[in-house]
């Protein structure tokens, strides 16, 4: 469930004309509901409670927000409010999951390729853990934990071999993917890690790929996870904590709903059962996607002869990139619809490149020049990954909460822009 609504026939965040902002703002610009964030969290930490799936110390289970999702302080922040860690993949990310005050035992550090600095400020910081995700990075941690005097608290990052995930580029838990070390790589790194003194293992995770919509890849990868915890202990390993990482799929309109997250719970709770472990969770999509728009104006209806007609508009692929990256469907809404027959248009961008289609021969509304437009399911993977690719300004980012709305990230000028390059002393 979202809050975005039709209100007088005008589409609405919470109990904001989405027009008003696009005429205040400009265009393009993403528009987030904190009504929706907050809900979906909360959805996720009922479930979770209600089968019973604790954290440490026999408290909530820790929700770590993918911060790679959606990264502007404001959203963090809001999401901080209800509770909510961060589960992140570079310095930068941790820095802006403390900014929007996260506090460091509910940060996560993942990725594959943190660097011996990078490892350095998380253990400054005092992260509540960081997901190994390979040998040598294991040893690297080590080391720089022992020059600063402390023990790395880990968790080794299994692959569990299983294909899941929405496209390829999001699949993560192939062992022919870069991600994570295999069962008996996992028990030996495991073991040698618990006999150093730079290091303290206390748990094991996975993360297998991004919108899921299918829970039993997740639930075999997750019995592997148990029988792997199990012989850990059985070789006299303690094993605290058990991190299942996000991936739950959400609806893009056009594909039949994922799983809620009641039935995630329960399927967790009944593949691992009984398992004595605090659990930790990183969700991004499923807690952003819904929670955003994109909003844009219809700048022409270019047709051809033939009949193809283009709906071309000021938002393009460096504004919202995932259409082009992984052919992703986002539901198309003018925020006032023209009454009428629908009609068939290829949606575009202004950039000088064919990647830069948003959909083709897509039934809508008739549109017209001057027509704003909602990118639907677009506050995860969205701003994150925008660009001022053919220089085109940073696009801006608003945040909703009942009728108020605050631009989040202005969008920058042209002055700006230009005032970021550096020109070399020999001109
Ligand atoms: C991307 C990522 C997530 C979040 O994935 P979603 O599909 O957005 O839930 C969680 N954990 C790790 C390690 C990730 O790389």
């Amino acid at each position: 469930m979202n809050h975005f609504e039709p209100t007088h026939g005008n589409l609405a965040c919470e109990g904001v004309p989405l027009r008003d902002i696009a005429q205040s703002v400009g265009t393009p610009v993403y528009v987030y509901s904190s009504a929706t964030l907050e809900r979906h969290y909360e959805v996720l930490r009922h479930a979770l409670a209600a089968e019973g799936l604790k954290g440490e110390g026999g408290g909530e289970a820790l929700i770590a927000f993918a911060v790679k999702a959606n990264s502007n302080l404001a959203v963090l922040k809001t999401l901080a409010r209800r509770g909510a860690g961060a589960d992140t993949v570079s310095e930068g990310e941790i820095r802006r999951a403390l900014a929007a005050g996260i506090p460091a035992h509910k940060i996560v550090f993942s990725g594959v390729g943190k660097t011996a600095g990078e490892l350095a400020f998380a253990l400054k910081a005092g992260v509540s853990e960081i997901n190994i995700e390979s040998e040598p990075e294991m040893h690297l941690a080590a080391q720089v934990a022992q020059s600063l005097g402390t023990r790395a608290v880990i968790a080794i990052r299994v692959n569990p071999d299983v294909s899941a995930g929405g496209h390829a580029k999001i699949a993560t838990g192939k062992a022919d993917n870069k991600f994570g070390v295999s069962f008996s790589e996992a028990e030996r790194l495991y073991a040698q890690a618990s006999n150093n003194a730079g290091l303290k293992p206390v748990g094991v995770t996975c993360h297998i790929g991004s919108q899921i919509t299918d829970l039993a890849p997740m639930s075999s990868a997750f019995a592997k996870m148990k029988g792997l915890v199990e012989r850990l202990r059985h070789e006299g390993l303690a094993v605290d904590r058990l991190d299942l990482g996000g991936g739950l799929g959400v609806p893009y309109f056009n594909q039949p709903d994922p799983p809620t997250p009641a039935d995630y719970a329960r399927m967790i709770a009944q593949t691992l059962g009984d398992l004595d472990v605090a659990y930790s969770f990183e969700p991004g999509r499923m807690i952003a996607a819904n929670a955003g728009v994109l909003l844009a104006t219809v700048l022409h209806i270019h047709k051809r002869p033939e009949g193809r007609k283009f709906a071309i508009l000021d938002a393009a692929m460096n504004d919202l990139i995932r259409p082009a990256m992984y052919e992703a469907y986002h539901d198309i809404i003018p925020l006032a619809p023209r009454a009428g027959p629908p009609e068939i248009y290829d949606v575009v961008g202004p950039i000088c490149e064919t990647g830069d289609t948003f959909t083709r021969e897509r039934e809508l509304p008739p549109l017209a020049a001057g027509d704003l437009v909602a990118f639907m399911s677009a506050g995860a993977y969205g701003a994150v990954m925008s660009s001022e690719y053919n220089s085109r300004l940073l696009v801006p980012e608003v945040l909703v909460r009942g009728d108020r709305y605050a631009v989040v990230r202005p969008r920058p000028t042209y002055e700006d822009m230009l005032a970021k390059d550096a020109m070399p002393d020999w001109f």
